[in-house]
Order: C-alpha cells, then sequence, then structure tokens
C-alpha cells in the first residue's frame, strides 16, 4: 500500500513523457545551464472548438533544470 503512495508521487513528480540525451551539450538560453539532457512533456488537448481541425496531441521540450519551455509542436502539424 505504502509503495502504491510512493509510485503515484514519483509518477506526478516525472509529469514528462520522456527524458533525451543530447548528442552534444547545449545551453538552455533561459537559465544558461549546459544540458545533457532534455525532458519531453506530453500535451493533450483539452478543450476544443467544434470546427477545429488541429490535432488532438501534441508535445513540449523542456529544460530539466528550469522547466521553460524550449520547443513545442503538435502530432501531426506540419
Ligand atoms: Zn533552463
Amino acid at each position: 500500500m505504502a509503495e502504491e503512495l510512493n509510485m503515484d508521487e514519483d509518477a506526478r513528480d516525472r509529469e514528462m513523457e520522456a527524458e533525451y540525451a543530447l548528442e552534444y551539450d547545449a545551453q538552455c538560453p533561459f537559465c544558461q545551464q549546459v544540458l545533457k539532457t532534455l525532458q519531453v512533456v506530453r500535451l493533450l488537448r483539452s478543450r476544443v472548438n467544434f470546427t477545429s481541425t488541429l490535432p488532438r496531441r501534441g508535445r513540449v521540450i523542456i529544460c530539466p533544470e528550469c522547466k521553460k519551455i524550449i520547443s513545442a509542436e503538435l502530432a501531426g502539424f506540419a
């Protein structure tokens, strides 16, 4: 039971979909940290206009240090 609670907390802590290793170090434009990884957070559509043709999902790439958004994209949206 206690373990289950810990897992929930852990899941909440790790809101990102995944972490990616950078092939070369890069610097965050916001916090100036030299980064070896970037985190990817899933973007789920929560509200939409009935006539919207925007995709249901996307992703946001954030700095693992300051959590600021470096890049965002919508799935299948060229
Ligand atoms: Zn940063």
